[in-house]
């Protein structure tokens, strides 16, 4: 089988599809053929080697795939049927999705929804799963769409994209977060109706500043995240889930003690079974036909690594799908 297989020579990563032999796939109760995968965030760190995503060499990353189940040793899976993965540490610790086949624990695979095909599973992929839940989680918190605007950091890589067209398709007014101006027309019929540049929220925040937006999700973090926090509106909501500008939050206790803000945590790595069903079903129900056509560029298993270091450099927009089978 052909994978995409990480090495560490002297303290560099390096990364190429090798042919490898399938016997030596990870013990696991679950095989699949892998048809689709993707490139998040975490794959671009992985395969540059600029994030310590992988400790373990040889590592075959790919943090999502969807594909058709080759063999099962557990009830739940049958050969023949469309599954989906995405998290519990498969592409970082366990071999992942940038390959010809992966074998996995049951309990961490999604029966497809009939609703959705392995391709479009893969433009949604762990950005779009995570999107989700980051709507869950305004919605959950008492956001709707009458309680004002929503923002959207990070608008125009793969968890923006999708939480831009999520927001939108619900009926909220979204307003997107972009660093880039060329992205601005993808941003508009994804369905974003104002957006403002990423500058304007780099100057130190003031521990309160005037209320703008009644819900906010954030890809971004550090003093983004800290303007956001300092401009919600009373009793708003941020879901918060990404550091693609920095792990660290330089912000005060103000906007909780005097604005009931909630800042809620995303993870999609370890999220229940339950919830990811629910996640998977809502995204199949909500995306419009033209998401999947405006939001994804496909690519082979050879253009993986040139791609990774693309998207670290932020010169990707929306999602990238990796063809494997
Ligand atoms: P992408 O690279 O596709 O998108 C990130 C976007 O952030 C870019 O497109 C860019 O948007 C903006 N950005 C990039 N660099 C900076 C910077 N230095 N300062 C401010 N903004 C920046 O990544 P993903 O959408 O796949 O992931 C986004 C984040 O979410 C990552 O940090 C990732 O690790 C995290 N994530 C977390 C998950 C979880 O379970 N918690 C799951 C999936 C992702 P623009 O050009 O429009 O400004």
């Amino acid at each position: 089988m052909k994978a995409l297989v990480l090495e560490q020579h002297e303290g560099q990563t390096t990364a190429a599809v090798q042919e490898i032999a399938a016997d030596r796939l990870p013990a696991g109760e679950v095989t699949v053929d892998v048809g689709w995968s993707g490139l998040n965030y975490k794959d671009a760190l992985a395969i540059t080697g600029k994030g310590k995503i992988v400790r373990n060499f040889p590592m075959v990353p790919g943090i999502d795939f969807a594909g058709t189940v080759r063999e099962s040793k557990d009830h739940r899976f049958r050969p023949g049927q469309q599954v989906v993965l995405t998290g519990w540490g498969v592409g970082e610790t366990h071999w992942g999705g940038l390959a010809e086949q992966a074998r996995v624990a049951a309990e961490w695979l999604v029966a497809l929804p009939p609703a959705l095909s392995a391709r479009q599973s893969m433009i949604i992929g762990t950005a779009g799963l995570t999107a989700m839940l980051c709507v869950m989680a305004l919605e959950e918190g008492g956001v709707a769409p009458q309680s004002g605007e929503v923002l959207v950091t990070g608008a125009s890589g793969g968890v923006g994209s999708t939480a831009v067209a999520l927001l939108a398709q619900l009926g909220y007014r979204v307003t997107a977060v972009s660093g880039r101006t060329h992205t601005h027309p993808y941003l508009r019929a994804l369905g974003a109706s104002t957006i403002l540049p990423r500058e304007e929220f780099f100057e130190a925040a003031r521990p309160l500043e005037t209320q703008r937006w009644a819900g906010a999700i954030d890809t971004v973090g550090d003093r983004l995240l800290a303007n956001v926090l300092a401009q919600m509106n009373y009793n708003g909501v941020v879901a918060a889930c990404g550091l693609a500008g920095g792990y660290l939050l330089p912000t005060t206790v103000m906007p909780f003690i005097l604005r009931n803000v909630r800042l809620q945590g995303i993870d999609s790595v370890r999220a229940s079974l339950h919830r990811r069903q629910t996640a998977w079903e809502r995204l199949a129900g909500l995306l419009p036909a033209r998401f999947y056509e405006q939001a994804a560029t496909e690519i082979s298993l050879d253009q993986v690594p040139d791609a990774a270091a693309a998207l670290m450099d932020n010169r990707i927009t929306g999602r990238t799908l990796v063809r494997i089978g």
